[in-house]
Parts: C-alpha cells; sequence; structure tokens
C-alpha cells in the first residue's frame, strides 16, 4: 500500500505556495508521491475566466518535472462538466484501489469544505491534511473527528489572483512561481489585460 497525496488546486497558475505546501506534507507525512490535480471548470469559479485547462495542466508539469515524488493528473480535466472533489478522489481511489489518499488542501479552502458537494463521501475516500496560509486561520473544528490533521508549512503569502494581477500591471511574477512557469506565462501571452 502506498501513500499517495492528492494536491488538487486551479493552478491558474501554480506557484511557490503550492509547492512548497506539498513538499512539506511530503516529507512530514512520509508520502510516496504527490499527484497535483489541476481542476477541469472549476464551479466556485466559474463567474471569471479561467485560463485553458491544457495552459493550467502544463505549467503544473512544468513547475513539478524536477520533483521524483511529484507528479500530474489529468483526471480532473478529462472529465467534462464542473470538478467536485467527490469525483477527483473516486477516480484516483479506482485507478489505485491499494494504496491510501491524502487529500491536501490550505486554510481558506478547508474552510469551506462543508459547502462541497457530496461532503460525506470525501472523508470516507482520503484523509484530509489541512495546511497553514497566511492571511487564513487554520481550524477543522467544523469537520469531522479523525477526518483531518492540520500542519503549519513554511508561510508563503502568494496568491494565484496576485500572480495574474501582477502579470496584467506589468509586474514580474519571478522568484513567485518557478522560472518554467514565467516563462510560459510569457510565451502564451496569459494574464494580459
Ligand atoms: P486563486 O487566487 O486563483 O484562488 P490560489 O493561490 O488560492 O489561487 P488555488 O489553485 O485556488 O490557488 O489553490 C489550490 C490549493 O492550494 C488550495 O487548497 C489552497 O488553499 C492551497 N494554497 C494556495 N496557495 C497557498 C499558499 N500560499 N500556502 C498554502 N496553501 C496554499
Ligand atoms: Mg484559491
Amino acid at each position: 500500500m502506498r501513500r499517495l497525496g492528492v494536491m488538487g488546486g486551479t493552478f491558474d497558475p501554480i506557484h511557490h505556495g503550492h509547492l512548497v505546501a506539498a513538499s512539506e506534507v511530503q516529507s512530514k507525512f512520509d508520502l510516496d508521491e504527490v499527484i497535483f490535480v489541476p481542476t477541469g471548470q472549476p464551479w466556485q469559479k466559474s463567474q471569471r475566466e479561467v485560463a485553458a485547462a491544457e495552459d493550467r495542466y502544463l505549467m503544473t508539469v512544468i513547475a513539478t518535472a524536477s520533483n521524483p515524488r511529484f507528479s500530474v493528473s489529468r483526471v480532473d480535466i478529462d472529465r467534462d462538466g464542473p470538478t467536485y472533489t467527490a469525483d477527483t478522489l473516486r477516480d484516483l481511489a479506482d485507478r489505485y484501489p491499494e494504496d491510501k489518499l491524502f487529500f491536501i488542501t490550505g486554510a481558506d479552502a478547508l474552510e469551506q469544505i462543508v459547502s462541497w458537494k457530496r461532503v460525506d463521501e470525501l472523508f470516507d475516500r482520503a484523509h484530509f491534511i489541512g495546511v497553514t496560509r497566511p492571511g487564513y486561520q487554520l481550524d477543522g473544528h467544523h469537520l469531522p473527528e479523525g477526518a483531518v490533521s492540520l500542519i503549519e508549512v513554511p508561510a508563503m503569502a502568494i496568491s494565484s489572483t496576485a500572480c495574474r494581477d501582477r502579470v496584467c500591471a506589468g509586474e514580474p511574477v519571478w522568484y513567485l512561481v518557478p522560472d518554467g512557469v514565467v516563462q510560459y506565462i510569457s510565451k502564451r501571452g496569459l494574464y494580459r489585460c
């Protein structure tokens, strides 16, 4: 039985906050692998324009390629319709029936879990790991006893929203996102206003 981390996100774009969180959880929970899963159509973000799934997927591949314990899955981008984490975990459990899943989530997302679709299913399929994120309180009291572990990770006050806003304003995103992602954003002309 392997221990597999699952890092879900829009990754629009992926940044060092995501990568440090995944790396820290991998080490503290002795995970064999962390699978990054870019969302298809994120249902909470339907108001705003999200970069093409293929661009977000490729940026995630570029950012994770050098880490032997990181991989990227297409399960969510290849499924039609809005992405629900219950479907993500079901598909991954079908694919890796022998393995134990750990779903990694930042403090802001953890707060909202109770509003996610088919919430009871989530905790049957994976153990949840909530990580600290600057600007949010990490608190799991609203979640079932024993379903969630909370851990502190190095504080990275970075969000994808801030990265997009910076590109739009002509400000640099060097060192907020991996070098290859800076170059990919520029090459594809993403996030220009
Ligand atoms: P956006 O601003 O577009 O919402 P984001 O930076 O929040 O982007 P997401 O793709 O929404 O990134 O987040 C994916 C997961 O990573 C979520 O669980 C989120 O809480 C977590 N996360 C994002 N940024 C950080 C960070 N700086 N530190 C810790 N966790 C983070
Ligand atoms: Mg977010």
